[in-house]
């Protein structure tokens, strides 16, 4: 397996900031955090939903960063209601702390 087939030629990976630590990553090392056009803020796993988006990745660090230093809504331009700040954390909290 040492012959080089052909022009490396990488697909093009959309590449999101991680609101907390501010580095680039491709979208699927992110989690979207989506505000609802009725001001919730919510997970969105699928990445579809509709309203303004940001990203943090799925590491504990990270999360922490973006809800204890309030990241997450400014990034959103919304205060977090308390009812998804509570959501948002236990998401956080089940997540395993890992090294960077
Ligand atoms: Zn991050």
């Amino acid at each position: 397996m040492s012959a080089q087939k052909g022009i490396p030629r990488p697909k093009h990976v959309p590449q999101r900031t991680c609101i907390a630590c501010r580095s680039t990553e491709a979208k699927r090392g992110l989690v979207r955090v989506v505000r609802t056009p009725e001001g919730r803020v919510e997970l969105d796993l699928t990445g579809k939903k509709n309203g303004r988006g940001a990203y943090v990745h799925e590491s504990r660090v990270c999360w922490d960063e973006a809800l204890k230093k309030e990241r997450l809504g400014r990034a959103l331009k919304v205060t977090v209601p308390a009812a998804d700040l509570q959501a948002l954390n236990a998401h956080a909290t089940a997540l395993s702390e890992q090294p960077e």
